[in-house]
């Protein structure tokens, strides 16, 4: 009875888009997780999507996965951000009512007949000869299974840090994974290491005082992560964001208060996010600035409790009261949840294969924020990759390795395995070499042909997705033999100022009833196609080019800070030598090779 073709460890977001893939592809599926009441938890911040990791929704999406209808059918604001740049760097953001947030992620995993959840601790793994054979319950139940997917978040051996007090927990308000560390290390031979992150306070809408703030709203008319949805979950207007900011005062309280945090004081050991930095290290690290921007986010409809984002903190709570009551408008503002700070174990990512399994296990699988990353979005999207081959194992098919000239997923998969991390892994479209052809509105275009081969879509989204093709097909030939005014419209199509409507707005053929996503992915195609020709045709850089050093020391475009800093530490003298340092990323050497060619 205790045995299963697939057994995911972990209800997280990595863990439910490891069992609804392997679920689609028909294998019996089981989830243990600590507590089946915090299924698809949101820790930190009540959003999915933006920049990067909205990408990586899309391609979730266009696979046939959860976190995008989820995020959809739980959205209070829904922002296209980017609008005013190109297309390859637009993404979607949408505010989410948490708890409704996890309750449709129950319900979805619920009702797929082939998968069953258990709650549990898995506290021990049994292996014979590189294979595992079952996994260990806090209650000595034994389960076993053809293959099986770690999601353990930020649980492992977690460790919560307030000022100098600290707690074993997970996250707040739940235990840690206490035993299974040392099975992972002794039992498996897998090396681990430790990260932490952090968390704002939360506050009471209601001791706020929202006349000092600016209002954020969201777009009008709203578009979705999902070609299925078709509105937002309630009647009436979006909730909207307020924007803040830290003042001169928030700034001194921190400074005076260093030597009670525990990030300072040496307490924490864990490298922490770079692109989420704790307010105290904002403070630090950027000491001219003279504030910083909070956006003030709703945690659900109905709920007093907000999120303010960018004041993520472990400092001693009567230090955070002072913080909170130095930003205008929050003055008198009520902290509900103190902030802090997880230290938790991850295990080093390049002891993975690009299907995520465990190199020298044949089937053990490791996705989400185990793997060293950060971030609901990559955790999902790595669960999504290791769903599908611990699929694929059990049924004894082929396994599926994303391409990184193909996909976020592909991108942030090759770029764990082949570089493994020191400090947590976030996505941004700067890591993609090829982000140009790797956009939001083409996600489905990119990657449900794939998802049909393997099994991953239902009926319906492979219908539509099928005759979406066809009515595009018929339209793309339309359009290239449309003349408007005297000149071919497709020539037109490309100039930067001119949209598809412009053109096609007054059309009586489909064209101009079609959906604005299928406008959005048609219009950046047509006018990113001479671009995309120049990069694929690019002449290669001699491999012993000569890196000035001065250029180490400028801001190359597309080239991040993580990235130059990799860079200047290892000094490299030629181009072959800086494709060899550990952790520079395929993007950003393509950025470094544009940057050279400029100067020859
Ligand atoms: P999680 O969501 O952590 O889920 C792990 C799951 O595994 C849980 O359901 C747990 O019950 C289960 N589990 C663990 N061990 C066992 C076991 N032995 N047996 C059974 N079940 C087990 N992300 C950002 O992008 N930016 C941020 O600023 C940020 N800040 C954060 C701050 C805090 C304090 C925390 C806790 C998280 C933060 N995150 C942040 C991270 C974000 O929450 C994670 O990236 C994301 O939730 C990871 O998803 P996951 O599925 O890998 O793990």
């Amino acid at each position: 009875m205790n045995s299963w073709d697939v057994v995911v460890v972990g209800g997280g977001h990595s863990g439910i888009e490891a069992a609804l893939a392997s679920c689609r592809m028909g294998l019996r599926t089981l989830l243990i997780t600590l507590n089946l009441d915090m299924i698809g938890q949101m820790s930190c911040n009540p959003s999915v999507g933006g920049i990067g990791k909205g990408h990586i929704v899309a391609e979730i999406e266009a696979m046939g996965g959860g976190m995008g209808r989820l995020a959809d059918q739980s959205g209070l604001q829904f922002r296209m951000l980017n609008t005013r740049k190109g297309y390859a760097v637009q993404a979607l953001r949408v505010q989410t009512d948490r708890y409704r947030y996890r309750d449709l992620a129950r319900r979805l995993l619920e009702s797929y007949p082939g998968l069953s959840l258990r709650q549990g601790e898995v506290v021990g793994v049994e292996v014979i000869g590189g294979k595992v054979q079952s996994l260990l319950l806090h209650d000595e139940t034994r389960i076993s299974g053809k293959s099986f997917v770690l999601t353990t978040g930020t649980f492992l051996s977690g460790i919560l840090h307030q000022g100098f007090s600290t707690l074993e927990g997970g996250r707040s308000g739940d235990r840690a994974s206490k035993r299974l560390s040392r099975p992972l290390s002794e039992d498996l031979g897998l090396q681990l290491g430790r990260l932490k992150t952090g968390t704002p306070p939360r506050l009471s809408g209601k001791t706020i005082d929202w006349a000092k703030l600016t209002i954020q709203p969201g777009d009008d008319p709203p578009s979705f992560f999902s070609g299925k949805t078709t509105g937002i979950f309630y009647e009436g207007a979006q909730i909207p964001c307020h924007l803040t900011r830290t003042t001169a005062q928030t700034s001194e309280i921190i400074r005076n208060n260093l030597d009670r945090s525990p990030l300072y004081s040496g307490k924490i050991r864990g490298i922490g996010p770079r692109y989420c930095p704790s307010i105290e290290d904002k403070i630090v690290k950027f000491p001219d600035r003279d504030s910083h921007h909070i956006f003030i986010e709703p945690e659900g409809l109905g709920i007093d409790e907000v999120y303010p984002n960018g004041i993520s903190t472990s400092l001693p709570v009567d230090v955070q009261e002072q913080i909170v009551a130095s930003i205008p408008g929050l003055e008198r503002a009520a902290i509900m949840r103190p902030g802090y700070a997880v230290e938790y174990d991850f295990v080093f990512p390049d002891q993975l294969d690009h299907g995520l399994k465990v190199q020298h296990l044949e089937n053990l699988f490791l996705a989400g924020q185990i793997n060293g990353t950060t971030g609901y979005e990559e955790a999902a999207g790595q669960g999504l990759v290791a769903g599908i081959n611990a699929a694929a194992y059990a049924r004894g098919s082929s396994f599926w390795y994303p391409d990184r000239s193909l996909s976020y997923l592909g991108v942030m998969v090759d770029d764990l395995v082949t570089q493994g991390i020191d400090e947590p892994y976030r996505m941004f479209t700067s890591r993609a070499e090829n982000r140009l052809s790797l956009r939001y509105h083409n996600a489905d275009m990119r990657l449900s042909p794939v998802a049909i081969e393997l099994g991953l879509l239902g009926e319906d989204q492979k219908e539509g997705f099928l005759q979406k093709m066809e009515e595009f097909s018929a339209g793309r030939g339309e359009i290239s033999r449309k003349v408007i005014d005297g000149k071919k419209a497709i020539d037109q199509l490309k100039r930067p100022e001119m949209s598809f409507d412009d053109l096609f707005s007054e059309d009586s053929s489909a064209l101009c009833s079609w959906p604005i996503s299928w406008k959005i992915a048609f219009e950046s195609e047509v006018k990113y196609e001479g671009y995309i020709q120049i990069h694929d045709s690019r002449s290669p850089l001699a491999a012993e080019t000569i890196i000035p050093p001065s250029i180490l020391q400028e801001d190359v475009p597309g080239i991040s800070t993580e990235m130059m800093v990799r860079l200047r530490k290892a000094n490299p003298r030629t181009f072959s030598d800086a494709s060899q340092v550990k952790g520079v990323s395929p993007g950003a050497l393509e950025a470094l090779r544009m940057r050279l060619k400029r100067q020859k």
